[in-house]
């Protein structure tokens, strides 16, 4: 709850990328301790003030990284702030981008993990930023001579630059880019660095000063749930290729660079391609289909050219942790999709464990699915129940529920047996079928040959995970699917895909592709002959390779 609020209305950063007011903190201790300093003659003939200002500027602000828990982002600021420090006694002048470069230079040969993680590239960018704009044209730290009010300026000022800049590098980071966020930011910063974290470094010895920061975190709150609640608080937008991307983050950096304004207005439309890129999607009378890499359990996102349906919603990993939070909203908002319909084939956790998740974040979307009237997802949002017969046609792609009956809701079922059977079919010269069948296992199998189904499909997910009890001979026969698709999680311990079952796609030539060594599966009906793996496309050096 309250990491939607600071995403929406950017000031994530304040609690997960606290290199920024770190750096403040630095900054206000090194005027405060260079001010004290020039006071004593005496302690000056023994250091000159700037030297103290500087070292106890880095003192205070280590100690605050430390108070405020000594996170990653703390420790990489401090590092690069020690770096930019020790050069400033060392009594050399580097121009600004080799101090820069040294900074980085340093935090990555102490953790080059760093490289991997979106914090790093947000406080590289934002430290190059406050470099390449500061009026002064000197290294952070120089500029503590000026007076109060100038040093208030300034800081605004630094604050509309970086946060200007960053933009672009938001968006492409985390496919969210708040509108709220300068005006959030305008209070949230100084408020955090100036009034929040001092109370409370002071309330470990006074209590009641603990209590006052405290009150002072609530009232923040409250603002920010107020900004947050704004119709335009976020704006959401596809993922754009990185070279798109990396457009847009030269576009907001010269947006605020030092530059006559003519050059300066070269940066909106390089700014233009990330803002207006939309996701690929199929055309009319197509659809793709994509098993996300959720481990064991179903999620299969189908998208025709304006609408989109989710098929399950994973499984939930531990209390915190599930495949709607964890993979399925990402991918979600990556592809910049809002979804039209969510179907939940059965109960069973490892379908419904991302459940929850998609719901809040996709409040537009019906429900469709076999759960019971007392569960407890029918107060998340109420649930259509499937029947067979149901169908729909999105963009000339026939949707069709093939089962359960409604005959079989009233008798006691066990959950895999009302599993939601949907069958999908493009238009075109070569249509195509594929079949989403959860964990309906033989009889069920059975039943839908009985009543001679429309079962014949070009790619099946295979039913129950693979499972024994599932994907019978003549049932095979029946789809005859070219390609059949396993979500399984890698050395499941419930053995799944059998391999006697495996057996028997094999000998019918069913080539059949599987999570563990997939990854993600892509797949579209105009393209049928393509069959795209993640693992395989995007393998990191670090990857299992599964045997
Ligand atoms: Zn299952």
């Amino acid at each position: 709850m309250d990491w939607d609020v600071f995403r929406a209305t950017g000031v994530a950063h304040l609690v997960s990328i606290s290199g920024l007011h770190i750096t403040m903190f630095a900054w206000g201790a090194a005027w405060l301790v260079g001010g004290l300093w020039r006071r004593s003659g005496r302690l000056c003939l023994r250091l000159p003030a700037p030297d103290a200002a500087l070292l106890g500027g880095l003192l205070l602000a280590s100690a605050y990284a430390l108070f405020s828990g000594w996170g990653i982002p703390a420790q990489r600021t401090c590092l690069m702030l020690a770096a930019v420090a020790l050069l400033r006694l060392s009594g050399t002048r580097w121009p600004w981008p080799q101090v820069w470069m040294l900074a980085c230079a340093v935090v990555v040969v102490a953790d080059p993990w760093a490289l991997l993680q979106a914090g790093f590239w947000l406080s590289f960018v934002a430290v190059g930023v406050l470099f390449a704009t500061d009026a002064s044209g000197t290294q952070p730290g120089a500029g503590l001579a000026r007076g109060t009010g100038a040093r208030a300026l300034a800081m605004l000022r630094e604050q509309w630059v970086v946060t200007v800049a960053l933009a672009p590098l938001t968006l492409l980071l985390f496919g969210q880019l708040s509108i709220v966020g300068l005006a959030a930011n305008a209070v949230a910063i100084p408020w955090v660095t100036l009034v929040i974290t001092p109370l409370a470094m002071l309330g470990v010895l006074l209590p009641p000063l603990w209590d006052a920061a405290g009150g002072a975190i609530a009232a923040l709150m409250a603002l920010l749930q107020w900004l947050a609640a704004w119709p335009w608080a976020t704006l959401s937008l596809a993922t754009a290729p990185w070279w798109l991307a990396a457009a847009g983050v030269l576009g907001g950096v010269l947006l605020v660079a030092h530059l006559p304004l003519h050059l300066r207005s070269l940066g909106l439309p390089l700014l233009l391609p990330v803002l207006l890129w939309q996701a690929p999607v199929p055309p009319v009378g197509q659809f793709e289909m994509l098993a996300a890499d959720i481990g064991q359990g179903n999620a299969v996102l189908v998208r025709t050219a304006t609408h989109a349906l989710l098929y399950d919603t994973g499984p939930r990993y531990s209390l915190e942790s599930d495949a709607g939070h964890r993979v399925l909203l990402p991918l979600l908002q990556a592809l910049h999709t809002r979804l039209d319909t969510l179907v939940l084939s059965h109960r069973d956790t490892d379908h419904v464990g991302g459940a929850p998740a998609v719901l809040a974040m996709q409040p537009q979307a019906a429900l469709l699915s076999s759960i019971a009237a007392d569960d407890h997802l029918q107060s998340l949002r109420p649930a259509q129940r499937c029947v067979a017969g149901q169908h729909w046609e999105w963009d000339g792609v026939r949707f069709e529920v093939l089962h359960p009956q409604a005959a079989d809701y009233d008798s006691p079922h066990s959950p895999n047996a009302l599993s939601c059977v949907l069958r999908l079919h493009s238009a075109g010269a070569q249509p195509q079928t594929a079949l989403l069948v959860g964990d309906i296992e033989s009889p069920q199998e059975e039943a839908l040959l009985a009543r001679h189904a429309p079962l014949r499909a070009d790619v099946l997910l295979v039913p129950h995970h693979g499972s024994k009890t599932s994907s019978s001979e003549a049932f095979l026969d029946a789809v005859q699917p070219r390609q059949a698709w396993v979500q399984t999680g890698y050395r499941n311990r419930y053995g799944h895909p059998a391999p006697e079952v495996m057996l028997r796609y094999a000998g019918r030539g069913i080539v059949v592709h599987d999570a563990p060594h997939c990854g993600a599966i892509t797949w579209r009906s105009d393209r049928p002959a393509q069959t795209v793996c993640a693992r395989s496309g995007e393998m990191r050096y670090w990857a299992h390779r599964v045997p």
